[in-house]
This record gives structure tokens, C-alpha cells and sequence, in this order.
């Protein structure tokens, strides 16, 4: 019991610590050139679990599914520019 992490959005199973599973996460990330190593970096400034999947349902998601869910969440949306 103290081993269960969470469990699966879709089949409901236990998703315990050391096991691998899928989360699809909406980001608002920040982007900028390191001029120390010369490389451009990006910053997470905010993180937001959408779903999460145990292994099973996760190797077998369906990739449009990713698509409708992305496609819910307007591009332009308002609360990124008040931040
Ligand atoms: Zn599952």
C-alpha cells in the first residue's frame, strides 16, 4: 500500500515507485541563450499533469488522443499572458 505512487487515469491500476508510466503535462516554459555555454536552455516556469498512464495503457496510447487533447487547449490561451 505504501508503495503505490498513483494510479492510472485510464484502467485505474496502481502505478507503484520504481515502476515506469506516461504523463502527458501541459508547460509553460521560458527559453534562453546561455551565453556561458553558449547553448539555448529553457526554464519550466509552470507544470500541469493532463494525464497520467500506467506502462500498459501508455505504450499502447493512441497518438490522436494526444492530438484531441492538445487541440482542447487554445494556443493563445489568456492565462499564459497575465503570467
Ligand atoms: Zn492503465
Amino acid at each position: 500500500m505504501a508503495n503505490i505512487f498513483t494510479t492510472c487515469d485510464l484502467c485505474a491500476k496502481e502505478i507503484h515507485y520504481g515502476s515506469a508510466y506516461v504523463v502527458i503535462e501541459r508547460n509553460i516554459e521560458e527559453a534562453f541563450h546561455n551565453v556561458t555555454s553558449n547553448k539555448d536552455e529553457t526554464q519550466i516556469i509552470d507544470s500541469e499533469v493532463l494525464i497520467t498512464l500506467c506502462g500498459k495503457c501508455g505504450n499502447e496510447f493512441q497518438y490522436d488522443v494526444i492530438a484531441k487533447i492538445i487541440q482542447a487547449v487554445p494556443a493563445n490561451d489568456y492565462s499564459i499572458k497575465k503570467n
